[in-house]
């Protein structure tokens, strides 16, 4: 289902093609974040002239509202949202663990905690947080089965496991699903990263059997064949299960890591968990060079423009983010010599392009003076304009990346990007 095309000399990445029921993806490739089954303020015809080419949508929202049966019932992701072409679904892991730091900076009076932790305790035991803090029940609790976990909004109890996350996916049917794992804080000691990551691993295992038997245990199997019962048809039946790979910032467990699930029977590979700034080409170095070559990797939550550039040439095929239209909306946009704030004053009288060379909707018919007023005027096509362009812009940066690994010119280009991009 992945064709390598291309690759770069003496580095690890590559250009390819990932073969979907919903039309190719041509590598490497930014997924566009339509979370809630929508991509904000863009119909999914802007997406598309955009340059997407594949859209990423979460389980974990998905699966709150409306819930995956009205997904399922309007015939799957894409035609529920109107999207023709391939889509993707997180597993919901990194939402559900994200709940600990959402209800933990409730708790501790207001003070943001940029970086989730999820406590594991007994079930009958308090729950204690990293800074000694004693958290209360509404946090995600962990345990060697699944997570548990309230909705943000309602208080609604809700609990996720490996099998339940599969199941949410197969309902939502998109072309690339994920397995279900546990996010860490990148500064957890490493023995709670070793101990999340086994667990993930033992989680992946799980996902792999239900996805190969879609859900239905052997007895249920049994008992349909003998009695000649059709089986459920599926939404998407050529759906690719990925595997992820986790273990923070430590070299021995991103690769040992990358060593069991690149083991498992697994389509594709995400690359999950945070990394710091300075060491993502690094820690992707570590793993992509243990995974199989063969297929394809997705650098999960990454999209800033020097990133996707080094994720490139380190091996990883696809990437997914809400930067580009969540700072379009707040009047940040991409040009080639770094990001702009088109809020600033000093745009309210400029009637140029954002770039002269950008060939998208926005930069073709529209200035900056025009989108300033636009962003202090509190108008709803500021969002849109803007992103379009940021999505255009990174779009044609990957198309640009790919074009240079094909034609061999990949550090050429890779140097001359790196010199104008300020960051
Ligand atoms: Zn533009």
């Amino acid at each position: 289902m992945f064709k390598v095309e291309s690759k770069i000399n003496g580095a690890l990445g590559r250009a390819g093609v990932l073969h979907t029921s919903h039309g190719e993806i041509k590598t490497p490739a930014f997924a566009t974040v339509g979370t809630k089954a929508t991509v904000k303020a863009l119909t999914p015809e802007q997406v598309r002239d955009t340059g997407s080419q594949v859209v990423l949508a979460n389980t974990f929202h998905l699966f709150l509202q409306p819930g995956e049966r009205v997904v399922k019932m309007a015939g799957g992701l894409n035609r529920f949202m109107n999207w023709p072409g391939p889509t993707i679904t997180d597993s919901g892991g990194f939402q559900v663990f994200s709940l600990g730091a959402a209800f933990s900076s409730e708790k501790s009076g207001g003070t943001k905690r940029k970086i989730s932790k999820i406590a594991k305790v007994p079930a009958d035991e308090n729950i204690i947080l990293d800074d000694g803090q004693q958290g209360g029940g509404g946090l995600a609790i962990i345990d060697e089965d699944g997570v548990s976990f309230r909705d943000p909004s309602s208080g609604a109890p809700h609990r996720l496991t490996p099998e339940r996350s599969i199941e949410i996916q197969r309902s939502l049917g998109a072309d690339v699903i994920f397995s279900f794992d546990e996010c860490t804080s990148p500064f957890a000691p490493h023995e709670y990263q070793k101990e999340a990551m086994e667990r993930t691993h033992r989680w992946a295992e799980r996902c792999l059997v239900n996805h190969r038997n879609k859900g239905e245990s052997k007895i249920r199997r049994i008992t349909r064949e003998i009695l000649k019962i059709e089986e459920e048809k599926e939404i998407n039946p050529t759906q690719q299960l990925f595997g992820i790979v986790q273990g923070g910032r430590f070299e021995d467990l991103r690769k040992d890591s990358a060593r069991v699930i690149g083991k498992m029977d697994f389509d594709g590979f995400g690359i999950g968990g945070s990394f710091g700034k300075a060491d993502i080409d690094e820690a992707l170095r570590w793993v992509n060079i243990i995974l199989p070559e063969e297929k394809p990797r997705h650098l999960l939550g990454i999209g800033e423009p020097v990133d996707l550039i080094l994720g490139v040439e380190n091996g990883a095929d696809l990437f997914d983010c809400v930067i580009p239209t969540r700072m379009g909306r707040n009047g940040g946009l991409f040009t080639k010599n770094g990001k702009i704030n088109i809020t600033n004053s000093k745009f309210k009288k400029d009637f140029s392009r954002i770039e002269d060379d950008c060939r998208c909707y926005t930069c073709q018919n529209y200035t900056m003076a025009y989108l300033a007023h636009l962003f202090k005027a509190r108008e709803m096509l500021a969002a849109t304009l803007a992103s379009i362009h940021n999505l255009y812009f990174i779009n044609n940066l990957m198309s640009e990346i790919r074009k240079s690994i094909l034609e061999g010119y990949f550090p050429k280009f890779k140097d001359e990007f790196l010199k104008k991009y300020k960051s």
